[in-house]
């Protein structure tokens, strides 16, 4: 029996470990993946935590992963199917094991969404990817599209464009949803092409990506742009499927809980992405994982 179990291992998980760690608690971190990291692991680079203004995420991320370590926090790979709730016991169900603990932190985080257009599922992975950090290089001096208009499609856009001929951003209205700084650097771009109000509706290549049809939702004008990657940037969704049974999610799957982290399930809180709230980030995932476990430190004391 552990005091706490976290679920996941993104910044939310690991600060909710290292908190854990210094509140005494015995803590187990169940991850999908040894050194998993969620998606802090593939961003670029992170311009808006204090203080490490610029740092690559998969550094911080693995800053954040040693911290945790130093603090003895104990890491198992597992990908968790169920909780399960026996009186104070929390049952943490996977696929071969079942770990019980006193409290559970759900921090499994988000991951990318899909764009849903034919083309899509025959060419992922032939020029069709949902990382630039990670494919990017591949495409060096060809042309690539982004598909999207917020800080993930600005930045990968950005990233792109060192390296690819041309980088098209399209996006399905005319103003992007990134943060402002992030498109002051983008339309300073010499290699970067916006396509506004666009929609791209197909992906097409016979062995890898070759064109997508792109038509424009004012004026209903028909393109076809020749590229040989597209990188889709349209948003993320929860990974919240193994706990929709147990907690109260919205209606887009987000676990519902407050600035508190606390679910309407006692003894089981969740931080960082996968929670309703307004500002996805590195810094208020983070913020997430200290207060989850100072939820768990209350919770605890009702349970004496
Ligand atoms: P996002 O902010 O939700 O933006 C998704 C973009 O995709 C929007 O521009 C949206 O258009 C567009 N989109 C959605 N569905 C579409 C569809 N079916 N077809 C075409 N376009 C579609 O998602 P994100 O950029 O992946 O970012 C996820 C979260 O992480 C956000 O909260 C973001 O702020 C955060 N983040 C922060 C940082 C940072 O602080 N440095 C970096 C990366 C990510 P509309 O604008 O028209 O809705």
């Amino acid at each position: 029996m552990t005091d706490v179990i976290i679920i996941g291992s993104g910044p939310a998980g690991l600060t909710a470990a290292i908190y854990a760690r210094r509140a005494g608690f015995s803590t187990l971190v169940i991850e999908k993946a040894p050194m998993s990291g969620g998606q802090i692991m593939n961003t670029f680079e992170v311009d808006n935590y204090p203080g490490l203004q610029g740092i690559g995420g998969f550094e911080m991320g693995m800053k954040f992963r040693e911290h945790a370590e130093t603090m003895e926090a104990v890491f198992v790979e597992g990908l968790v199917e169920e909780i399960r709730v026996a009186g104070d016991v929390r049952e943490v169900i996977t696929q071969n094991e079942t770990f019980c603990a006193k409290a559970v932190i759900i921090a499994a985080g988000a991951s990318v969404a899909t764009l849903g257009v034919p083309g899509e599922d025959t060419l992922r992975g032939r020029g069709i990817s949902y990382c630039a950090t990670c494919d990017g290089a591949f495409f060096r001096n060809k042309v690539t599209a982004v598909i999207g208009g917020g800080d993930v499609a600005v930045e990968d856009a950005i990233y792109l464009s060192r390296f690819c001929s041309k980088v098209y951003v399209i996006h399905r209205r005319d103003k992007l949803r990134a943060a402002d700084m992030l498109q002051q650097k983008l339309f300073s771009l010499e290699n970067v092409e916006m396509v506004w109000d666009s929609q791209v509706e197909r992906i097409s290549g016979s062995q890898q990506v070759e064109s997508i049809h792109v038509v424009n939702r004012k004026s209903g004008a028909e393109t076809d742009l020749e590229v040989a990657g597209v990188f889709i940037a349209v948003g993320i969704r929860p990974l919240s499927g193994a706990f929709t049974a147990l907690v109260h999610t919205d209606e887009d799957g987000y676990i519902v809980a407050d600035e508190d982290c606390r679910t309407n399930v006692p003894g089981i809180f969740v931080a960082g992405d996968i929670r309703t709230k307004k500002l996805r980030q590195v810094v208020t995932a983070v913020a997430d994982g200290a207060n989850a476990v100072a939820g768990v430190e209350e919770y605890f004391l009702q349970l004496v």
